[in-house]
């Protein structure tokens, strides 16, 4: 196997125009295990764990760009006002995962397991991507992420980054596995709610063949909170009902399959148990941050 070892992004770049073929290493945490497992046997490995492009993390008018190579424990330290994202990376693995993983691997592997990818969805993140010769183009993280380990990837392209608009507001990620730590899981949510455009974004994962979105629960939501006024009063909010037709709204959003890790009606309850926690959790916040 021939690893190669480039120093700078335009490096990895005509390396990886140069050789379609060979596979990016980031952390390794999921190829290694591809490779030990003898699923797969690429002929070509690019270490890009050394690209101080990809390690770049910049807020910039209200935007947070998060270079591909930044890893759960810079995450954890180094962003702390991200409190979903943060969630997420806390949940990884083990420290050691969570020391060598990074986001772009989570998003080059694009299973529908991957933790960061409820949050890049549910904060409606631009995917960006990079070729020879500094092309970059951006997709919607649901352009980007096409199916079950798919994504829109081309050969010579590396991921940069993904970046979103940091939104007013609290947000939460959960999720359930088959115990509490070191676990794949079995259903995930990230609710995020932006006061300035007056939305609530969920998004779920593992539970359908990409990380999705509930639209129908988004909008019954954002309209309940209206109706009770709690928009423009964070001390209000809505009654039981509401919240229970949401959490029901969630769960029928979910397109979950059975397997070794749960049955598909577990994970439609999950969903609905996470996301009426979530929600309630962040309306808990906007009353505590008004009183
Ligand atoms: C013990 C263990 C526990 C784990 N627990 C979790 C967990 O709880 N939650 C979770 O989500 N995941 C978990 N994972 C999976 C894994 O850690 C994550 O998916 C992690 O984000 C992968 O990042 P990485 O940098 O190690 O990716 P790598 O293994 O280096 O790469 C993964 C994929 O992304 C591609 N890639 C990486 N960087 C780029 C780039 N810049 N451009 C183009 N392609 C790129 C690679 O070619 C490969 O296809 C676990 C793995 C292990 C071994």
């Amino acid at each position: 196997m021939e690893v190669l070892l480039p120093r700078s992004l335009d490096e990895a770049l005509d390396l990886a125009a140069a050789h379609p073929e060979a596979v990016p290493v980031a952390g390794g945490t999921d190829v290694m295990v591809e490779i030990n497992m003898d699923h797969a046997r690429p002929e070509i490995l690019m270490d890009v764990s050394r690209l101080s492009e990809l390690a770049r993390c910049d807020r910039e008018d209200g935007q947070l760009f998060l270079g591909a190579g930044v890893t759960y424990t810079r995450i954890m330290r180094e962003l702390p006002e991200a409190t979903a994202l943060v969630q997420a990376s806390r949940s990884v693995g083990s420290p050691q995962i969570r020391n060598r993983g990074t986001v772009g691997g989570n998003l080059g592997t694009a299973s529908p397991a991957g933790d960061a990818l409820p949050v890049l969805a549910a904060m409606g993140s631009e995917v960006v991507l990079v070729a020879a010769g500094g092309r970059t183009r951006s997709l919607p993280w649901d352009a980007f992420l096409t199916g079950v380990k798919r994504n829109a990837l081309e050969p010579g392209e590396l991921i940069l980054g993904a970046r979103w608009r940091v939104p007013r507001g609290p947000g939460s990620f959960s999720k359930i596995g088959t115990r509490t730590a070191m676990v794949i899981s079995v259903a995930s949510v990230c609710l995020q709610i932006d006061d300035d455009e007056r939305t609530v974004h969920v998004a779920l994962g593992s539970v359908a063949p990409t990380v999705i979105r509930a639209p129908e629960a988004e909008s019954a939501v954002a309209v309940a909170l209206d109706r009770a006024g709690a928009w423009d009063d964070p001390a209000a909010t809505i009654g039981a009902a509401d919240a229970e037709a949401f959490a029901e709204l969630v769960a029928a959003a979910a397109r979950p399959i059975d397997d070794v890790r749960g049955t598909a009606a577990y994970r439609r309850h999950a969903c609905r148990v996470l996301a009426r926690r979530a929600l309630a959790w962040a309306l808990a916040d906007r009353r505590a941050e008004a009183a």
